[in-house]
């Protein structure tokens, strides 16, 4: 099968949060099964070209139409992580590309479109056949309707897919922006195309995605059921539920060598599942140890509880902030790695951070610090993930990996990955971590988790123990992703390799 993933995140060269990992998780898996894959990314200023094995410009220079005016593009060929990756460089004068992050700024939405359209002004010159385009989130998601409608006689796709990583950001725009690039904008503003489900003459790429789709995924099975209702849909739970038959959840994994605890380069002391529960002990002591050293905390506390997080309204940032002062009164730790794209939050916790500026218990930290999130990972006792929707959430994984226990909100794929403590109806053997439902058992559940810890040293290791022993890595979900390619080009379908 011929695979090509377009996307606007590759980890660890362009990540962002979740999104870029799931994406270089699964493409890697699916080479090591020997499918064909090839991963369009842009070619963002801030990658190094050093990060980019065999770095090749490719024979493919071409002009896409914007405002009237074409611009040259260049792709880039390259691999990373083992997967072959082509890189968009563009020379438009916007420098849509040359920022130092990847979102954020006030014309995301037309450097999205616009990347989306060269993409396939790329794939038209290849003039491949192309079993799978895989397109992910609402930045790609205008190749749909494209592929299926403007340019279906130049391209030869067999079957779209689509993966909804999160149904809250949608891609809004108007027609004009459309016409812009050469395509009829007008013709999408209607309700069985594009129109927006709420706003009159906006036109939704989420929403086009999903109806041009020949499969649309997303990554949690409990996910893809709750954003069937009004709750959860974001105002497309109609157009989804008018697409159900093409709909299915599959759970992301984790990135094996990324979150390796016995490997981590950005962590001191190392361990794994294999060792013994006082080996795993003394390494997160002795990684605690770093952390309290580095930003003066108290290292006699117990529990050490925190949160490695997007500081988005999705993410529960008030009852964070509840879980802080909660720790602070039983006479914990609590460590807060995150950032907000939204002044208003990111304001509220820098005078946190102020307030408890210098305090043995508290380490707040707002920016975005890899190395960081993995010495924290790996010293943690608990990571709270409070959200109020979590389509599958890498963070309550990545934990388990390095013993930390999570407590979540049960919802999303949190729900399908973590099972309480306590939970009798449930065999003891998959019980991972502790779960509350609403905002007002937050106290309840930390109470319970650091009581099994403060008591029952036995029971808590344990549970690390099954906690780190999940099997959290790509080779199912990729499994379940090839099989879902399978169904839309059954020819494909060999002797299973191993996987
Ligand atoms: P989302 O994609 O919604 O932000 P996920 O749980 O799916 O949430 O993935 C978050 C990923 O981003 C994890 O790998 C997490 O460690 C990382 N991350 C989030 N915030 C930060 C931060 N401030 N610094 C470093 N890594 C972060």
């Amino acid at each position: 099968m011929r695979i090509i993933h377009i996307a606007a995140e590759f980890a660890p060269i362009a990540k962002a949060g979740g999104r870029g990992e799931v994406v270089t998780g699964l493409c890697r898996q699916l080479s090591l099964q020997h499918e064909e894959v090839e991963i369009i990314i842009p070619k963002y200023g801030f990658i190094p070209d050093h990060l980019l094995q065999n770095l090749t410009k490719e024979k493919f220079e071409f002009p896409c139409l914007e405002a009237s005016r074409f611009h040259a593009n260049t792709m880039w060929s390259a691999k990373v992580e083992n997967c072959q990756l082509h890189l968009l460089e563009t020379d438009h004068p916007s420098g849509y590309f040359q920022r130092p992050q990847i979102y954020g700024y006030p014309d995301d939405l037309a450097k999205f479109l616009y990347f989306s359209k060269a993409a396939l002004e790329y794939l038209k010159l290849r003039g491949e056949k192309i079993d799978i385009l895989h397109l992910h989130e609402w930045h790609t998601a205008l190749c749909a309707p494209l592929v299926k409608e403007e340019m279906a006689q130049q391209l030869q796709v067999r079957s779209v897919i689509f993966t909804i990583h999160n149904l809250e950001y949608q891609g809004k725009c108007v027609p004009k922006d459309l016409d812009s690039l050469g395509i009829p904008g007008k013709k999408y503003l209607q309700p069985s195309r594009l129109l927006d489900n709420v706003h009159a003459d906006t036109l939704n790429l989420l929403k086009g995605a999903i109806v041009y789709s020949d499969a649309i995924t997303t990554v949690s099975p409990t996910y893809a059921q709750e954003i069937l209702t009004p709750h959860f849909g974001c105002h497309l739970q109609q157009t989804l539920l008018q697409n159900k038959q093409k709909l299915q959840g599959i759970l992301n994994g984790i990135d094996q060598k990324l979150w390796d605890p016995s490997k981590d380069p950005s962590i001191k002391a190392h361990f794994s599942a294999d060792d013994s529960l006082m080996q795993i002990e003394q390494a997160k002591t002795a990684n605690k140890m770093v952390l309290a050293k580095k930003f003066g905390l108290d290292m006699a506390k117990r529990p050490w509880i925190g949160a490695v997080t997007r500081l988005v309204p999705q993410k529960g940032p008030e009852l964070l902030e509840e879980a802080l002062h909660y720790t602070i009164q039983s006479e914990g730790v609590f460590l807060l790695l995150g950032s907000s794209p939204i002044d208003s939050i990111q304001e509220h916790f820098e005078a946190l951070k102020k307030r408890y500026k210098d305090h043995p218990q508290v380490l707040i930290q707002l920016d975005y610090d890899e190395p960081l999130a993995h010495q924290i990972y790996a010293a943690l006792d608990f990571t709270l993930i409070p959200s109020h929707f979590e389509p599958c959430g890498l963070t309550q994984l990545i934990s388990m990996r390095y013993g930390t226990i999570p407590i979540v909100r049960s919802t999303g794929g949190l729900k399908d990955t973590v099972l309480d403590y306590d939970d009798y109806k449930v065999p003891n053997a998959s019980r991972n971590g502790f779960t509350f439902s609403n905002p007002k058992e937050l106290q309840a559940v930390l109470q319970r988790a650091f009581a099994l810890q403060k008591k029952d040293l036995d029971s808590f290791h344990s549970l690390m123990k099954r906690a780190m022993q999940r099997d959290s890595s790509w080779k199912k979900p990729a499994a379940a992703y090839r099989q879902l390619y399978l169904t839309h080009v059954p020819e494909a379908r060999q002797p299973l390799y191993s996987i």
